[in-house]
């Protein structure tokens, strides 16, 4: 069952999109050659219960740690380890935080200095794709419209789009009603309406869709052992448009980069 938010609780969700938005931001600001990603949990960890919120994935389905970390061929539900990230590597960070009792959820592939640029496409290509699904994500269309858009893109580069792993809706749940998949077709699924509240998150391989997962039960790899991209955002519809609750502003902060991709996803826009 899809649950439907009021601006009320769209204003809660937006402090706990914010929470994680400035985790990221903080990640963001320690991520280079030679830190773990252990380490980089613990900034996380510490920087969300210092806001007044709860790491959103400790414990969630017994997930031992507060980021998911995904480097290289991993897709996402990495765990943190003392393994040092390397120069060209890309490392995928996916945050949640609870507060208020409601969560926040989003995700950002970041490259560890300088990377090859077949794998800085595969970034550039699966963030712009994340935007192309969110603007379809408005009153009127339906969850295959999101994800049409998402696989045209990503596949016209050649790109293979995992199927086994989805977007979600959110609220008082980590993973509401409905699944987003990044894959479907036009005019297809449950139709969107106000107040819907999601999160997107295309997860792109740069060769095979296929996956295989690691002894450990949680983490997700390329079949092909190629890299895999993810990003994610947390989207509400108010006044029947697309409205972003998270925000990338913290991460370009931190690595200096100007972007105006945001923009017509704020309210008022
Ligand atoms: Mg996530
Ligand atoms: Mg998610």
């Amino acid at each position: 069952m899809i649950k439907i938010k009021s601006r009320e609780e769209i204003e809660l969700m937006r402090e706990s999109a914010l929470i994680v938005s400035k985790t990221l931001g903080e990640v963001a600001k320690a991520i280079k050659p030679g830190v773990s990603t252990l380490e980089l949990d613990k900034i996380a960890e510490t920087f969300i219960r210092d806001h007044g919120a709860e790491p959103g994935f400790l414990g969630l389905y017994d997930f031992p740690n507060t980021l998911c970390m995904s480097p290289n061929e991993q897709i996402v539900h990495g765990i943190p380890n003392k393994d040092p990230l390397r120069e060209g590597d890309i490392i995928s960070v996916d945050c949640g935080a609870l507060k208020n009792g409601f969560y926040g959820d989003h995700a950002y592939t970041f490259a560890v200095g300088e990377i090859d640029p077949e794998t800085e496409k595969l970034l550039k290509v699966t963030k712009e794709s994340l935007y192309m699904g969110i603007r379809q994500f408005r009153v009127g269309n339906r969850v295959g419209d999101v994800g049409h858009a998402i696989q045209q893109y990503t596949e016209s580069h050649g790109y293979g789009v995992v199927r086994e792993l989805v977007g979600h809706g959110i609220g008082r749940e980590m993973h509401e009603d409905p699944e987003m998949p990044n894959y479907g077709r036009r005019g297809k699924g449950k139709k969107f309406v106000e107040g819907m509240v999601v999160a997107i998150e295309p997860m792109i391989n740069l060769g095979t869709h296929r996956i295989k997962q690691f002894p450990d039960g949680w983490t997700i790899k390329t079949a092909d052992m190629k890299p895999s991209a993810h990003f994610e955002h947390d989207v509400a519809i108010v006044d029947g448009k697309p409205e972003l609750l998270s925000t990338f502003k913290y991460v370009y902060q931190a690595l200096g980069i100007v972007s105006d991709e945001e923009d017509e996803f704020r309210a008022g826009s």
